[in-house]
């Protein structure tokens, strides 16, 4: 990809590590079904390169944006939270602008937690870009945001006849794990990057050959992201059914064998924030997270309430996305 025109916000200003310490902040009221959007918001909140800028309320001082914007309103956001002194705050800020976050949100309905922090994302992305428009592609991935967030994939075809290779790059959000073959992240993301065969209706065009041929592909973590997002796949496909069992996760996670890059030094993270789907079915249940405050403390988050616990228990939880921030090495 070409080199940015323009760099957004300097890389070398997003700090990984919290610049104040604290316990954890207030609880969220839930305003009627909004556990799903609660529980983001609370795993947004504890992200630490996210809220040391949001809590520099740097976005705002030099915001132009006129009417909606998410940056703004994470500023506000997270600035309650993390500044209040009542157990509990409403989360208007969020809740008011639901569907300007996306569309097909309705208020008073119960959404996937998943999809709602990825409109949340995106929206804070189209914020960052406002008022920078027709850049090019490589600037805009210079935003806090985008620096914070996304990753991207190498999906690596081979053909079987010739053995040309072919690079396919994809902007990645989260990682989405089949779980249904693994007890394990680690298990899964082995899984994830195993090479798959292409043959019959998923064959492959070779520019070399010049025909469709039998390949195969592999993806491999091309750029890790500060913030990895990791999803477990709960839904069965078709059915749509929820696949409950335990998927155990670590507390520190070397993304490092799974990357295009397998062999180089460890490239750790650390678990911050675990959020759990509880029900029976897809469709219905509840939300609740277990973050890390900046005074290296676990808490549970369950809409309102917010109460310490130790990390035997948020490792034992039914996860169904799970936060990692990126340890700085020395040479970083
Ligand atoms: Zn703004
Ligand atoms: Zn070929």
């Amino acid at each position: 990809m070409a080199p940015p025109q323009k760099i957004l916000f300097p890389p070398e200003k997003i700090c990984m590590d919290w610049q104040q310490r604290q316990s954890a902040g207030a609880g969220l009221y839930n305003l009627g079904n909004t556990c799903f959007l609660n529980s983001v918001l609370q795993c947004l909140t504890y992200t630490p390169p996210l809220a040391n800028y949001l809590l520099s309320r740097e976005h705002s001082q030099l915001c132009h944006q006129q009417g909606f914007c998410m940056m703004c309103r994470m500023e506000a956001h997270v600035n309650k939270v993390l500044h209040s002194s009542d157990s509990a705050i409403q989360p208007w800020d969020v809740v008011s602008v639901l569907s300007r976050i996306g569309e097909h949100f309705e208020p008073g309905m119960p959404e996937d937690a998943r999809d709602f922090l990825r409109c949340t994302v995106s929206a804070m992305q189209t914020a960052c870009l406002s008022g920078s428009s027709d850049l090019d592609a490589s600037s805009q991935l210079t935003t806090v945001v985008q620096q914070i967030f996304v990753g991207f994939l190498r999906s690596r075809v081979t053909c079987l006849s010739c053995n040309m290779t072919t690079n396919f790059y994809q902007a990645f959000l989260d990682l989405s794990l089949d779980i249904q073959a693994a007890s394990s992240v680690t298990a899964a993301l082995e899984n994830f990057v195993k090479p798959k065969q292409l043959d019959g209706e998923n064959c492959f065009k070779c520019s070399k050959c010049d025909k469709m041929v039998a390949a195969s592909k592999s993806l491999t973590v091309h750029h890790a992201p500060r913030v990895l997002t990791v999803c477990l796949e709960r839904a069965e496909d078709f059915t749509n059914r929820k696949i409950s069992k335990v998927v155990e996760y670590p507390e520190c996670l070397d993304l490092r064998p799974y990357t295009s890059q397998a062999a180089g030094e460890p490239l750790l993270y650390c678990l911050y924030a675990v959020l759990v789907h509880s029900g029976d079915s897809c469709n219905e249940g509840h939300y609740y997270c277990y973050t890390k405050a900046s005074n290296g403390l676990w808490y549970k988050m369950d809409d309102m309430s917010v109460h310490y616990c130790d990390i035997d228990t948020v490792l034992r939880q039914q996860a169904y996305l799970l936060f990692y921030v990126r340890k700085l090495q020395e040479n970083d």
